[in-house]
């Protein structure tokens, strides 16, 4: 199977890079040529398009900032949808809006190019491991071709439903991470304030209710004043833009994502936009004049 790669940032580095160690053989491109060079030198080809890359391979993958890249590079001059052949298979890893996938879906059909949205959670650290949890949404018959493939690259791989699936899983989990932060951050500005060590009432709740995978993430990145990113702010924000969007296109309350969106726009507006979104409880710490650190 010989497989193309579209996009090699913080994710799609350690992820071409993990296929190559597998055996795949790979085509790549990116607009970035050191990105490019460092692939190339774990094994990868250089092409000079998305439409080149997506000429040479069965399989092309794409993992791009969000839903105006992935149009701009599958249905754009020069782009996947120029070159790829009938019969192969687009798998889009990048977090966009599900309503984008549909449409690119749609279009790549009329080329008989098959498209799976199968974006992914984990971050850098899960994408060097090849232990992200990948969530996919199109056709059984496709998924089945690139489940082996995709598992070089997760620890989980799941076929929610059909096309759009996988970008709705992105965005339901990136509300309940989003909620974890701003709940966290609330109970420990309040403790700071009332005068409870913070970092005490973090091991006295880890094992309850309470506990969960956010809070032992963030909490002692956020006790340590340690906000370097991990996942951006300005990402955040990018995914609960696309939350509040295809919760208006299908008719949803979305209170909880809307209050979070308007801390992180705030601090984002202040500069701290790069910050890890462990951060956000920044806007609570300076609305109570008070500093969470143990
Ligand atoms: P990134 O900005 O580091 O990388 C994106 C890459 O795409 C860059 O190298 C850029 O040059 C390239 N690119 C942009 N437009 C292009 C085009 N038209 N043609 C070719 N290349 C193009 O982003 P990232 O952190 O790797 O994230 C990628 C996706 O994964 C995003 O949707 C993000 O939300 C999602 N994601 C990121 C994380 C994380 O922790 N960084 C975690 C889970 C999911």
């Amino acid at each position: 199977m010989k497989i193309g790669f579209i996009g090699l940032g913080i994710m799609g580095k350690p992820m071409a890079k993990n296929l190559l160690k597998a055996g795949y053989e790979l085509s790549v491109y990116d607009l970035n040529q050191s990105a490019v060079d460092e692939v190339v030198a774990s094994g990868a080809k250089a092409l000079a398009s998305a439409k080149d890359v997506a000429a040479a391979s069965d399989v092309i993958i794409t993992m791009l900032p969000n839903s105006p890249h992935v149009k701009q590079a599958v249905l754009g001059e020069g782009g996947v949808a120029e070159g790829a052949r009938p019969g192969s298979i687009l798998v889009d890893m990048s977090s966009i809006s599900p309503i984008v996938s549909r449409e690119v879906s749609a279009e790549l059909a009329k080329k008989q190019v098959v498209m799976l949205d199968a974006p992914v959670s984990g971050g850098e650290p899960k994408a060097i491991d090849g232990t992200l949890a990948i969530m996919v949404g199109g056709p059984e018959e496709a998924f089945a071709k690139v489940e082996a493939m995709l598992k070089v690259m997760g620890g989980s791989v799941t076929l929610v439903g059909e096309i759009g699936s996988g970008n709705i899983t992105k965005l339901a989990n990136q509300i309940m991470v989003a909620s974890n932060i701003a709940g966290m951050s609330e109970a420990l500005v309040l403790a700071t304030k009332a005068n409870v060590d913070p970092e005490k009432v973090f091991r006295a709740i880890r094992g309850g209710l309470a506990g969960s995978t956010v809070l032992d993430a963030k909490a002692p990145l956020v006790l340590a004043g340690n906000f370097k990113p991990g996942f951006r702010i300005d990402l955040h924000i990018k995914d609960l833009q696309n939350v509040l969007d295809t919760a208006k296109s299908v008719g949803t309350p979305t209170p909880i994502s809307e209050a979070a969106i308007g801390m992180m726009k705030s601090l984002s507006s202040e500069g701290k936009g790069s910050d890890d979104h462990g951060g956000l409880i920044q806007w609570y710490e300076k609305l109570a004049n008070i500093e969470v650190r143990s």
